[in-house]
């Protein structure tokens, strides 16, 4: 989706700021010889800005505004290294909180709702968020925060709660409680709003049943004021995002090339009017598409599909993009399968190919041979690439507490 006039008109005013404000990226831009965007092809010469920027600029390098006029900062939990810090001014906090406001309504949550909300407070972005957005609409915040599942279950039926803010996981979690104890005509939940990330239409389907609510996916970042820049409506076709606050494209996470509406790529985030810690083309490393159109529902806003993954997890065989969700989604279709599997890419130099070799555990009680077959042709249909299988008992392939690594790409030995 091409930026129009008038987002490129809010991002040169940005631009304005940025280098006025002699930020990290004031400086960048200066040196570059960067002051102002013409046209939307100009637009895309600009550099991208990477999380590793950000972290260099620690703690507050990217600010700004002068500090009488940051009122809060939020940190990024950083997995490795240095974490990254935002500031906010008053402003950005309101902006925040009108855009999860209609994320809320986007839902269909009113003031007569009564929202819990069990994503933790602090440093992060999320329940402060939740809560925000929650008090700016005038429905009932009851910030329950992460954990405690004694207490989520006592104030959900006592307070009557209608909305259940939470990861899947812990969705996941209370559902099992809900269903496990028998407190199903209990609790009045109607709908659950679950922070976007990559999680099966299994676990999906097993909350949506199980609460008997609808679910809404909320997409944000921390480095882009955090969750509450998109969620889906009740029609489920993608999540609308806020083209007022900010600037969408998806690029091919390769080459850095903007693909056409409707193509797979990295979501890649201009924020249009924020002051803090403003970012031209933020690459966010999330993998999804614009859906192109508009949704049945009216609203102008225009559509993100569900995420993904992570570009970073990203891995090419015969010049096909493959996922790693991909392939757990296809293997949860195999019965006796377990989720630990692992992939080897190496390059066959006499036939000038790709190879993939899968390995994945099966139990016992099912045929290696016929297992293997089975999700050669899954593989075969699904993503038309043709992996070698080999099968082996559960517990062969190592357990990390961390993030296995699961992808391992030998063709530049
Ligand atoms: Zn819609």
């Amino acid at each position: 989706m091409q930026i129009n006039e008038k987002q490129l008109a809010l991002v040169n005013e940005r631009l304005k700021a940025i280098i006025e404000s002699d930020n990290y990226f004031g400086r960048m831009y200066k040196e570059m010889g960067i002051t102002e965007i013409k046209t939307p092809e100009d637009f895309k010469k600009l550099p991208f800005v990477d999380k590793a920027e950000l972290r260099n600029a620690y703690p507050l390098g990217i600010q700004a505004v002068p500090d009488s006029e940051i009122v809060r900062i939020h940190s990024s939990s950083g997995t490795t290294g240095k974490p990254v810090i935002i500031p906010y001014t008053a402003k950005d906090v309101d902006d925040w909180a009108a855009m999860f406001a209609r994320c809320y309504e986007t839902a269909g949550i009113t003031k007569n709702d009564r929202i819990q909300i069990t994503p933790g407070y602090g440093l992060w972005t999320a329940g402060i968020g939740f809560q925000a957005g929650c008090e700016k609409l005038g429905a009932m915040a009851i910030p329950m925060g992460p954990g405690n599942t004694e207490k989520q279950l006592q104030m959900m039926q006592d307070l009557k709660s209608t909305v259940i803010c939470a990861t899947s996981s812990y969705a996941l979690l209370l559902a099992e409680e809900i269903n496990s104890r028998g407190l199903k005509d209990n609790i009045c939940l109607k709908k659950g709003v679950i922070g976007s990330e990559r999680w099966s239409d299994k676990k999906r389907e097993y909350i949506s049943n199980e609460l008997g609510i609808e679910l809404y996916d909320i997409y944000g970042l921390t480095e882009i004021y955090g969750p509450g820049i998109g969620v889906n409506c009740n029609l489920q076709t993608g999540m609308h995002y806020w083209d007022d606050y900010l600037y969408i494209e998806i690029i091919d996470p390769v080459t850095g090339e903007n693909v056409e509406d409707g193509e797979e790529g990295e979501i890649v985030i201009t924020t249009l009017v924020k002051e803090g810690a403003p970012l031209l083309r933020f690459r966010t490393h999330d993998l999804s598409r614009i859906i192109p159109g508009e949704c049945p529902c009216g609203s102008k806003y225009p559509r993100l599909d569900v995420i993904k993954g992570r570009s970073d997890d990203m891995f090419k065989v015969h010049g096909v993009n493959m996922f790693p969700s991909q392939v757990e989604e296809l293997l949860g279709t195999v019965d006796g399968v377990s989720s630990e599997y692992k992939i080897d890419i190496a390059h066959d130099e006499e036939k000038n190919r790709d190879i993939i070799l899968l390995t994945v555990e099966a139990e016992g009680r099912v045929n290696f041979d016929k297992t293997a077959e089975t999700i050669k042709s899954l593989f075969k249909s699904k993503m038309s690439v043709t992996p070698k299988v080999a099968v082996v008992s559960v517990g062969t392939l190592p357990r990390s507490e961390k993030k296995t690594k699961r992808v391992f790409d030998h063709r530049e030995d």
